[in-house]
């Protein structure tokens, strides 16, 4: 018999084979562990009776106790309604169904108590409740109390199931005497030692709590569980990858590093470009493999730490590669590095898709005999037919558009995996980072260049446009570039169509001295291109577009952005666009247009925007209010995260905690990692565990990612 968690959730009562495969179906339970592990959405209050007099209109699902005076049907056809007249002894209030009217019009009688559930409604002075739940009122019954409210699918509504349902099972489930056979799932000298509810309450105070102190300490036992699995899992992966992958030693910072450093760096480098440098120079001569991804706000200069590790790998007798996620930010970052590199004497080269056959002769040749130093592209170098000498370092701009998998594919260019440095503007609190990017070690640029100016932030409504119209004419006549900005409409592409094309002539009308072109997405991308490129060069002045505009477009001589409809982005995605300006030594100004009526919440959260530039501390609001789900780069992380009950954003207390939990045990038992059991050098805080508890966490990481990893693919 199989044990209890992995029990066939047909074997439980009132279910069987039909409603089993329903479950399955619909909610993905197949065993009583699904099942439990099936949380409520929230919970509801039944453990207390109301009074009609009690009743106000902002009150969630209530429970009265009464009876049905008389029942009257009224309206004819699809309109046809019952309504019940239902008193509690003082004061009385309706109760409206509006289909199986007759049948229900008979199942109730006078003269016996009922208990009525369901959430009240004022209406004309009166309350009323629309499908209440009704059933005999029992005295003797204990009460409810706390209920947990369940999702069911429409399919399973069509049919007749609810909420109720589940809380059925789940009664029966906890109530089953095997219940008591739960196996653990956290060792016991985890959850002493971080003094964890124990799993059996914390499944019962999950689904039906007696207080709402005791459910939250369920829920931060169960949150505990899932991310420290997930750390556990994240961990093991990074220290195995470590075990396993031989890196590049580059024991040299010589003669390229220093005679740049010294003889023709433009500006000097802000502390924290400085310690980035220091941290990457760390990584790269230890021997192990370098994983590092660099975050920093747009403008903090990352290009020039990109740029100054190349150097260090070429120091050291290897080849550079940097890769871009668009040929425009390729061929931008080519521009500005193979000047710096011109300097000391490297050649650089540029590989896109559209480079000549002649040329990309030229190219291969120098790469395979080592002639060229750095490599900048697009996706081309990922190619099977890009051939290096030495590759020794690869730079990723914008990481978010290359996943994990095309990381995997540039590793495998080398019989010696290269170093690897992903560069991005996103910024994502390190917890999530952590998280996110699971494998990667994390630096941050928090600092930016000194005397930038700042870019003034201002909202404005419709009404005001000739205001913001004047503003452009006189950055225009500074001889400035503009950028305007439409947003996407992902329900509508023709509307969007429309709006960009219709804010293009109207600009035209309203300033035609000046060229403007467009961008948006519908266009193919030679166009796009070619549009971009008229900007890029200054020969257009005002761009408009909708948010296609590339990510790290560099145009330091544009100094207005006016984002249309600016409440229907996210705070990040504002950041960012804000970010194309005040790249030059004027100041500038990020205009966000919006309709004169909207919420005081969406003022609220544009006005953010206007407070701070902070892109560390927009992207926490923004989480905050959208949840990480939706944050760039979390889906491409390529780490399976289907969290149930924890989450990224707002759990990263308990987040770190588990996470020091995994170290500690992976310290104590380095054989839980895969491959050969080496001499830990970690020298970090221990948690050793029973060789029970030893089978519990190896049963659990299988059971949660059973897709291991593949390492066929990188090593
Ligand atoms: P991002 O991090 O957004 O990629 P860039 O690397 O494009 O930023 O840098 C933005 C601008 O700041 C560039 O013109 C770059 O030359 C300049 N810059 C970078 N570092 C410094 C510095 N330490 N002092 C002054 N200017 C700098
Ligand atoms: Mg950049």
């Amino acid at each position: 018999m199989a044990d209890f968690f992995s029990t066939d959730i047909k074997f439980l009562k009132g279910v069987g084979e039909a409603r089993g495969k329903m479950l399955e179906k619909e909610l993905g339970i197949r065993t009583f562990r699904d099942l439990l592990y099936y949380f409520p959405f929230r919970h509801i209050d039944r453990s207390r009776i109301y009074r009609i007099s009690e009743l106000t209109e902002d009150m969630p699902m209530v429970q009265i106790v009464g009876r049905f005076i008389s029942f009257q049907i009224e309206g004819e056809g699809a309109k046809r309604r019952l309504n019940g007249i239902f008193t509690d002894g003082q004061r009385m209030m309706e109760c409206v169904w509006f289909s199986k009217v007759d049948a229900i019009k008979d199942a109730y009688r006078p003269g016996v108590d009922y208990m009525i559930f369901g959430k009240p409604n004022l209406y004309r002075s009166v309350f009323s409740i629309s499908h209440p739940e009704v059933s005999l009122f029992d005295p003797e019954r204990p009460p409810m109390g706390f209920m947990g409210v369940y999702t069911v699918t429409d399919s399973m509504r069509r049919r007749g199931y609810s909420s109720r349902l589940l809380s059925g099972l789940v009664k029966n489930l906890l109530s089953n005497q095997r219940f008591a056979e739960l196996p653990s799932v956290l060792p016991s000298e985890i959850t002493e030692r971080y003094r964890l509810m124990p799993l059996r309450d914390a499944l019962v105070q999950m689904h039906s709590p007696d207080s709402p102190e005791l459910l939250s300490k369920a829920r931060e036992r169960l949150k505990f569980e899932e991310l420290f699995y997930l750390q556990m899992h994240i961990l093991r992966f990074s220290r195995e990858r470590g075990r396993r992958i031989k890196g590049l030693f580059f024991p040299t910072i010589g003669k390229y590093f220093n005679d740049y450093y010294f003889n023709c760096i433009p500006f000097e480098l802000t502390g924290a470009q400085k310690r980035v440098l220091r941290e990457i120079r760390d990584d790269m001569r230890t021997g192990r493999q370098m994983n590092r991804l660099l975050q920093g706000d747009v403008g903090s200069g990352k290009t020039m730490v990109g740029f100054m590790s190349m150097l260090m790998a070429i120091d050291n007798g290897y080849q550079a590669a940097l890769m871009a996620p668009t040929e425009i930010l390729a061929t931008q970052h080519f521009e500005t590095i193979s000047e710096w590199g011109r300097q000391i004497g490297l050649r650089v080269e540029l590989l896109t898709g559209s480079v000549r056959s002649r040329k990309r002769r030229e190219i291969d040749e120098g790469l395979r005999n080592g002639e060229i130093n750095i490599l900048i592209g697009t996706h081309a170098l990922i190619e099977d037919s890009v051939a290096f000498d030495r590759l020794g370092l690869v730079v990723i701009d914008e990481q978010h558009r290359f996943g994990v998998a095309q990381r995997a594919k540039m590793w495998k260019k080398n019989s010696v995996v290269p170093h690897v440095l992903v560069m991005t503007a996103t910024p994502i609190p390190r917890t999530l980072a952590m998280t996110v990017y699971g494998d990667l070690d994390v630096s941050v640029i928090d600092e930016l260049p000194p005397g930038r100016k700042p870019i003034e932030t201002l909202m404005r409504y419709d009404e005001n446009r000739s205001e913001v119209n004047r503003l452009i004419h006189r950055e225009l006549e500074a001889g400035r570039q503009i950028y305007i900005v439409y947003p996407l409409i992902q329900e509508n592409e023709k509307l969007e169509l429309k709006s960009v094309v219709e804010g293009k002539e109207r600009i035209m009308g309203l300033f035609p001295e000046v060229e403007v072109c467009m961008v948006h997405g519908r266009m193919k991308p030679d166009e796009k291109d070619y549009q971009m490129e008229r900007f890029v060069s200054g020969q257009a002045r005002i761009l408009v577009a909708t948010t296609v505009i590339e990510v790290g477009v560099n145009v330091p001589n544009a100094s207005v952005m006016v984002i249309e409809n600016a409440e229907r982005f996210g705070l990040s995605q504002l950041h960012q666009l804000r970010g194309r300006v005040g790249r030059g030594s004027d100041k500038s100004y990020c205009i966000l247009m919006t309709k004169y009526k909207i919420g005081s919440d969406t003022r609220k959260r544009l006005s953010i925007m206007t407070e701070t530039t902070d892109g560390f501390l927009i992207s926490e609001a923004d989480m905050k209010l959208r949840g990480p789900g939706d944050m760039e780069g979390t889906q491409q992380s390529g780490l399976a995260i289907d969290l149930k009950i924890a989450n990224l954003t707002s759990d990263g207390q308990i987040l770190n905690i588990a996470r020091d939990a995994a170290e500690r045990v992976l310290n104590a038992h380095p054989e839980l990692v895969a491959g050969e059991v080496s001499a830990s050098d970690r020298t970090g805080e221990k948690l050793p565990l029973s060789t029970a508890s030893l089978q519990t966490i190896s049963r659990e990481l299988n059971f949660r990612f059973s897709r291991s990893v593949d390492w066929s693919q990188i090593s």
